[in-house]
């Protein structure tokens, strides 16, 4: 399960904490030392961090804390309520287009984060939601991305819209709007191709999408297992096409948790659902409390 490792270094800071009846803030400034080492050892950005441990040191080396009934349970409280802000505070949802207006979404990410698996994932919620959606194969590079993406769409009744390999990826987007506005698809979701690293061509052609079709949504898939370079990653591809939020996948393998912890305070895109499998089910909507409360154990 996610954040195992850190879960268990918290849990027992917090043990400590309680066990004593009444802190100093000496005691206080100890054990927030622990979660600092807690929360750079799962891998969460060094300024998320130092800013994450100034606002709740600040919070929880006051008076009322001090001298309050629980002081533990105070401070423990305290660390709840910033690791929600840390992550957003409110759950995001994806903006539709009002009514029965299409809404164009666009996929991005690198190769093996997990985008095509999400695509036909997202569809399947969107489908439960009685819209109608199509998958778009935008990936142009890899016949097996297509294949997947068929294969995928075909399990969540899904229709897939493909041209094959021989066209560009911006002609392709244009084409399935059209036949989606015959075909009474609410949603078009645009599977995209990711390259193994950064590189130029991957963002020119993901902006020739973007220009030749109005795309209401960006959404970027990340791999939480690579931890910061995902966050990187995010920074990146925000700054180069703008996106506006992240779906971190395969949490269920990542037992730090940096990634989930840092992608909001760094890039200020929230997450929007995170993967927990390979299964075409398992995704789930990202709301920060339950996240947090998942932190804390
Ligand atoms: P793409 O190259 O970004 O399109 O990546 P794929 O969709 O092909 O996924 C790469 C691999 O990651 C596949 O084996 C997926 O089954 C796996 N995968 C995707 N999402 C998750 C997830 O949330 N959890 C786990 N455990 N595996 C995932």
């Amino acid at each position: 399960m996610a954040f195992d490792s850190l879960t268990e270094k918290l849990q027992n800071v917090f043990r400590n904490l309680r066990s004593k009846g009444r802190l100093t803030e000496d005691d206080v400034k100890a054990a927030l030392r622990e979660v600092k080492m807690a929360l750079l050892e799962a891998d969460v950005n060094f300024k998320v961090v130092k800013g994450f441990i100034k606002d709740v040191q600040e919070r929880a080396v006051g008076q009322d804390v001090m001298n309050g009934l629980n002081p533990g349970q105070m401070v423990i409280k305290i660390v709840n309520e910033e690791l929600v802000k840390l992550m957003g505070s409110e759950t995001t949802e994806i903006k539709l287009q009002p009514g029965s207006a299409m809404t164009v979404i666009m996929m991005a990410g690198l190769q093996g984060a997990g985008k095509t698996t999400t695509t036909a994932k997202l569809a399947g919620k969107f489908k439960l939601k009685g819209k109608k959606p199509l998958l778009v194969a935008c990936d142009v590079y890899r016949p097996a991305a297509i294949k997947q993406l068929q294969i995928n769409g075909e399990k969540q009744g899904v229709e897939v819209f493909s041209m094959g390999d021989k066209n560009r990826p911006a002609d392709i987007a244009k084409a399935a709007i059209q036949h989606a506005a015959k075909n009474g698809n609410n949603i078009v979701i645009l599977d995209t191709a990711g390259r193994l690293h950064i590189d130029e061509d991957m963002m020119a052609e993901l902006q020739e999408i973007k220009e030749a079709v109005e795309v209401h949504q960006t959404i970027l898939v990340v791999d939480a297992m690579t931890g910061q370079d995902a966050v990187n990653v995010a920074g990146t591809f925000n700054d180069k096409i703008g996106i506006d939020g992240v779906i971190v996948t395969k949490l269920d393998g990542d037992t730090r948790g940096g990634a989930a912890l840092s992608i909001k305070a760094v890039t200020g895109r929230p997450i929007l659902y995170v993967g927990m499998g390979e299964k075409l089910s398992d995704l789930e909507q990202f709301y920060p409390d339950r996240m947090a409360s998942r932190i804390l154990g």
